[in-house]
């Protein structure tokens, strides 16, 4: 039962997947490569039109689209029509931006013309985790089939029939067969794939070992790769900042998806003048979500996705305390079927400890006292992650201290963080590399060609 759809908010297995055997691995991989060397030729027009009627199917049928990720993954439904709806923007913008991305860039030398010119690479391997199920994977086919490349899925093992669904609205919306297939294979399937010369270049997000092992299996092939793994974003918050704005924020910023976004607040750093304030309040707000059955309307947080995350998130907390934390709300599992965790919060985790540096995937806040921008930026940058970042200050100083001192991909200032398809999206340190989303998503995947006419 690997590959499996499975209630998070009840427990009940719904459906159950034989993962793909060699020869039908090797008919997919075939198909992908004679599909490539025709989807290449086609026009950016007809490209754009596939993304213009995926856009429509995805905004159209977007409920359904939300069922689905809901009843596999237990996100509110609320939230996962949202995400339907983010996908068919993420592919608007890529049908709109494309061409421009990626249009011939004249290089003025001393040739009668040099210039530079995009082209594709061929198919790419996606492996995808399954916390946006749909947003993660169409971040990544908006921008490979604009460029020309086809897409080969593999996705989390809990989430198939997200995985199905998005292979069916990219056929639905005119993309060949060939052009993006979701393949149901194991994790420990993953390096034949990537061994294949017909496999040009990989992309992964999920956690720092399934990256450093996909990484290293491309590397071996000189193949080029896309990290976008965990992070232990800070929130810092300054006394200048709105405090009412930041509080509601770092309650929503941390709880986001369940709690388990990469992207998430999970560090927040307060300084001393408004700490106790901020404490009181900010646990008030996480206490009063309203946790329960992500398909009912009202709901604000719903189960973690699955058994295993609830074991993992609650032996930290746990370790928290063991090490000296003190639990100011929630801290251990909701006694109902299904995979339920409170939002909670941690004061006084001390650096000294192990759980200071791991990233909590769920709804758990550490929050930490701190005497000056220097002190909070110290604590920010004491991470082996470099994702997002969330500054709260209105002093042009310290904005500006923040701004160049976070060792982060991101910093948003005065607002949560989150992607945006006009904007680069990715981290530094072990949060991975290279980049998705705007131009800079678009051009990881292909090949730079200087040309040089004398
Ligand atoms: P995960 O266990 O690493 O799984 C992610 C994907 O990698 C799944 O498809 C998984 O397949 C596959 N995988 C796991 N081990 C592998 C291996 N050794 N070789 C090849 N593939 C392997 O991560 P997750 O629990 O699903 O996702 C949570 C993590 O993703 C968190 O750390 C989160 O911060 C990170 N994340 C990062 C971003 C970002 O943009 N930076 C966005 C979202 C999530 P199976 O399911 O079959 O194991």
């Amino acid at each position: 039962m690997a590959i499996a759809s499975i209630n998070p908010s009840t427990g009940h297995v719904l459906r159950t997947f034989e993962p793909l055997a060699d020869h039908a691995a090797e008919e997919k991989l075939e198909l992908a490569w004679t599909t490539f060397h025709e989807w290449k030729k086609t026009p950016f027009s007809l490209r754009r039109q596939v993304l213009l009627n995926a856009a429509a199917i995805l905004d159209s049928e977007k409920r359904i689209f939300g069922e689905i990720m809901t009843t596999e993954m237990g996100k509110t439904i609320g939230s996962a029509v949202a995400e339907a709806e983010k996908c068919a923007l993420g592919c608007r913008y890529y049908a709109e931006t494309g061409e421009r991305h990626l249009a011939i860039e004249e290089i003025p030398t001393g040739a009668s013309r040099s210039y530079v010119e995009y082209q594709p690479l061929g198919p790419v391997l996606a492996v995808m985790p399954w916390n946006f199920p749909f947003w993660q994977v169409f971040r990544f086919a908006a921008p490979t089939l604009m460029a020309g490349n086809v897409g080969l899925l593999k996705h989390a093992s809990n989430v198939p029939q997200c995985a199905l669904a998005i292979e069916d609205i990219l056929h639905r919306a005119g993309a060949p067969k060939g052009a993006f297939q979701t393949l149901l294979i194991e994790s420990g399937q993953v390096e034949s794939i990537l061994n294949d010369d017909r496999v040009r270049a990989a992309t992964l997000t999920g956690s720092e070992p399934a990256g450093a092992s996909v990484a290293s299996h491309a590397g071996r092939r000189i193949k080029k790769t896309v990290l976008e793994l965990g992070g232990s974003d800070p929130f810092i918050v300054m006394p200048s900042a709105d405090l009412d704005a930041a509080i509601s924020t770092a309650v929503k910023a941390r709880t986001i998806n369940n709690g388990q976004s990469c992207i998430a607040a999970k560090r927040f750093l307060i300084h001393d003048s408004v700490y106790d304030q901020f404490e009181a309040r900010f646990t008030e707000g996480m206490k009063a979500l309203k946790v329960g059955d992500p398909m009912d309307d009202s709901t604000q947080v719903g189960p973690l996705a699955t058994e295993a995350i609830l074991r993992e998130l609650h032996d930290q907390v746990g370790r928290a305390v063991d090490s000296g934390a003190r639990i100011l709300t929630g801290g251990s599992p909701i006694a109902r079927p299904g995979n339920y965790y409170p939002p909670t919060v941690l004061a006084g985790v001390p650096r000294s400890s192990p759980i200071f540096y791991e990233e909590l995937f769920g709804p758990v806040a550490m929050l930490f006292r701190v005497r000056d921008h220097h002190e909070a930026l110290d604590i920010a940058n004491d991470s082996p992650f470099g994702l997002g970042s969330s500054v709260w200050t209105r002093d042009p100083a310290e904005t500006d201290h923040f701004i160049q001192g976070i060792e982060s991909g991101q910093v948003f200032v005065n607002s949560m963080t989150a992607s945006d398809p006009r904007l680069p999206f990715g981290g530094v340190k072990h949060s991975g590399y290279g980049r998705e989303l705007a131009s800079f998503g678009i051009r990881e995947f292909v090949n730079i060609k200087t040309v040089f006419i004398q």
